[in-house]
């Protein structure tokens, strides 16, 4: 069973990462914040509720979250194990997600903690460009797509998330130091935890990460 929760600032490449875990050991990758955006897209009546929050870089209700992931975790390709992307953000969100895990007999078994410092961060979410189709993410001085602007699978033009210009990205890592930083401790304290330096290229933190989960089950 791989039961994976990915932790770190906002750009340290949790999505990315996770994206190779999932391919990898064929769990699905559960992302909120894809969620989120997948039904502001749809204007739904989520989307709708949640839009102003997700732009402006605050978080969503804890109780709307857990409602969200706990639907998720009823969906029966979670069997294997999966790979929780965005979630849980707060100690009230991990007390949560225990309590749902505890009630399906599961439980967290990797918290991989995606560490990279704030300069570093600002300067690559300004960067960052990603695919509106499959979500995709690319870098574009690190790693830009093969064609001008376009993602390389879906070949539609690529686009600069909202809540990625400056302003909001400073908002986000304030949030991130206040609710999120205290959920590292937390399953820090339980040693699950494994801490990855994520300044390092991309395939370097792709092999450390394979490295902690081991070989595919
Ligand atoms: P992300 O793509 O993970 O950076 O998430 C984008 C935005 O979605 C966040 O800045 C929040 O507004 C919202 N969001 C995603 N996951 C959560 C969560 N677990 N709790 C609260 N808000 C969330």
């Amino acid at each position: 069973m791989k039961n994976i929760i990915m932790l770190g600032p906002p750009g340290a490449g949790k999505g990315t990462q996770a994206k190779f875990i999932s391919k990898e050991f064929s769990i699905p990758h559960i992302s909120t914040g894809d969620m989120l955006r997948d039904e502001m897209e749809r204007k739904s009546e989520l989307g709708r509720k949640v839009e102003e929050i997700v732009n402006s870089g605050k978080l969503v209700d804890d109780d709307l979250m857990v409602a969200i992931i706990k639907k998720r975790l009823t969906q029966p390709d979670v069997a294997n194990g999966f790979i929780l992307d965005g979630f849980p953000r707060t100690i009230s969100q991990a007390r949560a997600l225990d309590k749902l895990l505890e009630n399906i007999k599961k439980r967290v078994e990797f918290v991989l903690y995606v560490e990279v410092p704030e300069d570093i961060l600002v300067q690559r979410l300004s960067a960052r460009r990603v695919c509106p189709k499959c979500g995709r993410a690319y870098n574009v001085i690190s790693n830009p797509p093969r064609d001008d602007n376009l993602c390389d699978v879906c070949h539609v033009p690529l686009v600069v998330r909202k809540d990625d210009k400056p302003e909001t990205v400073r908002n986000r890592y304030r949030v991130y130091l206040d609710l999120t930083l205290p959920v590292i401790e937390y399953y820090r304290n339980r040693n699950v935890l494994f801490t990855i330096d994520g300044t390092l290229p991309v395939e370097k933190v792709k092999d450390m990460v394979l490295n902690i989960l081991g070989g595919a089950e």
